[in-house]
Formats: C-alpha cells, sequence, structure tokens
C-alpha cells in the first residue's frame, strides 16, 4: 500500500520535471496539490507522511475528519465548488480558495475574513471552456469582477483557476490552458488589482503535463497521484 503510493509520487515526480524541462521552466515554479477527494483518512495521513504537504478537497462534509487528523501537518486548499453558506465552515481553516467564481461568494468570504482579521488567498475560477456544465466566472467579466475584489481587503487574489473538459487526448487541453494563462497576463496589464497575479491553478490527472507546459504554478492531482478507492 505504502510502497504503491510512493510509487506514484515517484512517477508523476519524474513527469513534472520532465514537463518542466520541455517547456524550460524551473521545477520550483510548479507545486503540487494532492486531491484526496478519492481517498481515506489513512491514505491522507501516509499521503501527508510521504511528503505531499498541500491537500486538496471539495467538500466540506467529507474533507472534516482528514482535516481534524492532520490540520497542523498539511496546508488546506479548497477547491470545489463553494456554497455561500459553507463559508463558515472553510474559513480560517484552508488557506487558499481555488473556486472563488461569484460576486456573492466573494463577499461572504470577506466578511467572514473580516470578522476574524483573516486575509485569504483565493483564486478566481473561469470557465474558460464555456461547458454550461462548469463552474466559473465567465472570462469576459474578469475585469469587472476584479475591480470589485479590489474593494474587499480580506481577499488577495493569487492567480486564476480553470477546469478543462475531460478529453481522451490530452493534447486538446492545451488551448483552455493556454487561454487561461493569457487572462492572467491581461489581468496584470489592466492593473486594476494593484498589485501583480503570479498563480495558474490548473492541470488534472490526465492533463496535468500540458498544463505545466502552458504555465501552471500549482497542479490538482487526485487519481494520478494518491490513487482511487472504494
Ligand atoms: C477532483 C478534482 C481534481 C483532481 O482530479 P483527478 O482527475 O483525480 O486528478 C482536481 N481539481 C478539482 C477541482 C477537482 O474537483
Amino acid at each position: 500500500m505504502e510502497e504503491q503510493l510512493r510509487e506514484r509520487i515517484q512517477a508523476v515526480e519524474a513527469r513534472i520535471a520532465a514537463a518542466c524541462e520541455r517547456a524550460g521552466r524551473d521545477r520550483s515554479e510548479v507545486q503540487v496539490i494532492a486531491v484526496t477527494k478519492y481517498v481515506s483518512l489513512e491514505t491522507t495521513g501516509k499521503a501527508i507522511r510521504l511528503g505531499l504537504n498541500h491537500i486538496g478537497e471539495n467538500r466540506w462534509q467529507d474533507v472534516q475528519p482528514k482535516w481534524e487528523a492532520y490540520a497542523d501537518e498539511a496546508t488546506w486548499h479548497f477547491i470545489g465548488h463553494l456554497q455561500t453558506n459553507k463559508v463558515k465552515d472553510v474559513v480560517g481553516k484552508f488557506a487558499y480558495i481555488h473556486s472563488l467564481d461569484r460576486l456573492s461568494l466573494a463577499a461572504e468570504l470577506e466578511k467572514k475574513a473580516a470578522s476574524r482579521g483573516l486575509t485569504i488567498p483565493c483564486f478566481i475560477q473561469l470557465n474558460i471552456s464555456g461547458e454550461d456544465t462548469k463552474y466559473g466566472l465567465p472570462p469576459e467579466q474578469l475585469f469587472d469582477f476584479v475591480k470589485r475584489i479590489a474593494a474587499m481587503p480580506s481577499l488577495r487574489i493569487e492567480g486564476l483557476m480553470t477546469m478543462a473538459p475531460y478529453e481522451t487526448d490530452a493534447e486538446a487541453t492545451r488551448p483552455i490552458f493556454r487561454g487561461l494563462r493569457e487572462w492572467r497576463d491581461r489581468l496584470n496589464e489592466e492593473g486594476h488589482l494593484g498589485y501583480e497575479v503570479k498563480g495558474l491553478s490548473m492541470g488534472m490527472s490526465g492533463d496535468f503535463e500540458v498544463a505545466i507546459e502552458e504555465g501552471a504554478t500549482w497542479v490538482r492531482l487526485g487519481t494520478v497521484l494518491v490513487g482511487k478507492e472504494s
């Protein structure tokens, strides 16, 4: 079990290093979030002990026991759709929110963070593919959105996040990831936030190498890295 996990981690690491090499990027520019939503508390603990200290989950109900067991041993990333009435559960526990996609959510995060004196690093989730089954802000609304965010002092925009459609050929996801990078660059040119935004949270098990080639700074890896149980 543990040996298998160790081997998976090594295999993914080699693939990340090779993608960085192809893209002329330094390995230190890409961070890995281990997505543990498909695995048990025990496997999550093993993953953390093997050095995967950024953990991603998308439902508070599911992650709660894991968070309670390992809160201080990892940095926690909320990567899934966040309902406004669940904001109270995640503020103060998750270091990063990857799914900021609407003003009502921003306002609630701001309120809860401010009342606790916290600053929350967030990624704005864009729906680059335009699929109506995907969450995310339509990209053409990004600049108006960040103008409003700029007035929320407890939110700090780390970058942009997207999910590519599932493709059997990972290469087909490239325009989505390139599109996210271009929106980030445009965001910086427009300067509405008053600071530079560097982060690109993109790439999952099936497409992370392409995402890295296109500039990902955080890849969110579940199945390929920690496996899928039950
Ligand atoms: C589940 C999930 C992942 C990881 O999925 P895998 O394909 O198993 O790597 C990444 N990002 C988000 C937002 C997810 O919900």
